[in-house]
């Protein structure tokens, strides 16, 4: 089915939660199921054994195997460490570069055609190692990384094609699973600039979950006298108020019923009921917290909220009354969401990836961004005879439009002084050991000369993927230097990469065509520890019925009782 010939770029949101892929067609983006015929698929990693599960299964086996699966690992991208599944340990990379190659394998399925290249999206606070190892990760998975592009941009690329003939500013609000990202941007004639990024990257869906949980917990031991501390009890409770939580942003009111919950030593049957507006008095610090990042990407852009004509909604966490509230409020506007807020960030890659091809219906497009953070160098000063060292000079600010290219010239601080260090960093602090840093260079063969008459010329260009080079070079010769990145912590070399490919080729993962089944044993296996007495017995029946329909091979039976379980799966955790 694979042609070699067709190619196709796709536009891919790998996101904390959930990832997803899509492509352009007939002039609009258009993202593809997975096997199991969703969307969304979880970014999860799971291994049973020597087979290795990715997405739905493997999210659900995180209940019954959680030290055999990964989840959240894009928040440890860039980061030097790994995590064991089995028997085998993988650096965030790997496990990210799993997740890209299941969706393109999806991808692959439903276009019949050979997907090698991808515009790949990554938060707009993402540094530069975050963006080096989400580039290796889609080495691992052999895909080629046509363009990184900034969640936030994404989105308002989805929309900004519908409103190339319309000049107006924007704001992006993002509120993920685990992060909240602010983006100004202004659309003019077809192009697309942003003007601004601010965020937190601690703040999200999740915090409103474990606030409504502490709610319930303080609840219990008002009733009875002890609060749920047992790692199973919490993790259920967690669980329960995340999809009451959800359910809240449709009803006034709901229930969180957790049967046989372990509370001070024994078991309860735990049923409590909460009113939206009592859940959103906890929530009201978190909506506030919310406030800072908008206030401080206005504030970043030049522009009053009254200045903004049109408020984007972006992320699942947005869907929530209260957040939609605070936008309304703050923008005095109502925000638009008639993109599917999980969908819009692969719909805007797939914009770009569109582009990168050259698709005829964008060509009008054009984006420009800014970089979402300064990056500069390592500076000594001397005050009198002491020299202080580990002082910041930012080179790039941040907010800089880019791609962009910035000089600056250091001179030597002592005579006869024959090299510099350049060190690296990015981040917005005076002092370098409060920023991150990204490498290194020496650079040495400095002529011997009195104090402050030698002098280097440090270049720093920052292109539109967010990948920083600099290049040195002593003022008045021709030598120039490059700064070797590749040496800098997280990134991988070629052999590593070459490594971690032989290594995804050996393991072997779980065929498409029955990963429908698996999921469904792996959500009720969830599920089935969860539950007690006849919800349990009931479950049970459901699931032997599946199991003895696998063994039996017969295929339209095995759709029949999948089904079935699904169904009873969806009753007990709506
Ligand atoms: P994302 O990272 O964009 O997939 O967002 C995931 C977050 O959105 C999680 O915290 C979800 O709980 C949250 N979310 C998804 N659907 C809803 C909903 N209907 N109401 C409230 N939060 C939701």
């Amino acid at each position: 089915m694979k042609s070699v010939r067709e190619k196709v770029v796709v536009g891919i949101d790998l996101g904390t939660t959930n990832s997803l892929i899509a492509t352009f067609s007939g002039g609009q983006p258009l993202v593809l199921p997975n096997a199991l015929g969703s969307r969304l698929t979880p970014s999860a990693v799971s291994v049973d054994g020597d087979e290795v599960l990715v997405g739905s299964a493997a999210y659900a086996r995180h209940a019954t195997h959680p030290n055999d699966t990964a989840l959240v690992f894009k928040r440890d991208m860039g980061a030097d460490l790994t995590r064991k599944l089995g028997r085998r340990s993988f650096s965030p990379q790997e496990l990210s570069a799993m997740v890209l190659a299941s969706l393109t394998r999806d991808a692959e399925a439903t276009l019949g055609v050979e997907v090698v290249e991808a515009v790949v999206t990554v938060p707009a606070y993402f540094g530069e190692r975050q963006r080096q190892a989400t580039r290796d990760a889609a080495a691992i998975a052999g895909l080629h990384v046509e363009r990184i592009i900034n969640e936030p941009t994404a989105a308002a690329m989805a929309y900004g094609l519908h409103e190339l003939d319309r000049e107006l500013k924007a704001v992006v609000l993002d509120l993920g699973g685990g992060t909240f990202d602010v983006t100004v941007l202004e659309i003019m004639e077809g192009v697309i600039e942003i003007q601004s990024s601010a965020g937190d990257a601690r703040l999200g869906g999740e915090d409103f979950a474990l606030a409504l949980a502490a709610l319930a917990s303080a609840q219990l031991k008002a009733k009875l006298g002890h609060a749920p501390t047992a790692d199973t009890s919490l993790a259920r409770l967690r669980e329960a108020a995340e999809r009451a939580k959800c359910r809240l942003t449709e009803d006034e009111e709901t229930d969180l019923a957790l049967p046989a919950l372990e509370v001070g030593g024994a078991a309860h049957d735990v049923a409590l009921s909460f009113s939206r507006p009592e859940v959103e008095v906890a929530w009201a610090p978190l909506i506030e917290r919310c406030r800072h990042p908008i206030l401080r990407a206005l504030s970043d852009a030049g522009a009053r909220a009254a200045d903004i004509d049109e408020v984007i909604l972006v992320g699942g966490a947005t869907r929530m009354p209260c957040f939609v509230r605070l936008a309304s409020q703050i923008f005095d506007r109502l925000p638009r969401r008639d993109l599917p807020v999980d969908e819009v960030v692969a719909m805007g890659a797939a914009v770009q990836a569109a582009l990168k091809a050259g698709d005829a219906a964008v060509e009008d497009v054009v984006v420009t961004d800014v970089a979402p953070f300064s990056m500069g160098m390592e500076t000594s000063t001397l005050l009198g005879q002491r020299e202080v060292r580990g002082l910041y000079t930012p080179i790039i600010e941040r907010g800089t439009t880019i791609p962009v290219s910035r000089v600056e010239r250091f001179f030597t601080l002592a005579s006869g002084q024959r090299r510099i260090d350049v060190k690296v960093f990015q981040g917005e602090h005076s002092l370098c050991k409060d920023n991150t840093f990204l490498g290194s260079y020496q650079v040495k063969g400095l002529p011997p000369k009195p104090a402050g008459e030698v002098g280097v010329d440090v270049r720093f260009s920052y292109d539109l993927n967010g990948i920083l080079e600099v290049e040195m070079n002593i003022a008045g010769s021709d030598k120039k230097e490059h700064l070797v990145i590749e040496e800098r912590p997280g990134k991988l070399s070629k052999k590593q990469i070459e490594r971690a490919r032989e290594a995804m080729a050996k393991l072997k993962f779980h065929p498409r065509d029955t990963l429908p089944n698996r999921t469904a044993l792996a959500r009720a296996d969830a599920l089935y520890v969860e539950l007690t007495g006849l919800a349990r017995d009931e479950l049970g029946a459901h699931l032997a019925r599946f199991r003895a329909a696998l063994e039996s091979q017969d295929s339209a039976l095995i759709d029949e009782t999948r089904a079935q379980l699904l169904a009873v799966i969806d009753a007990f955790t709506r």
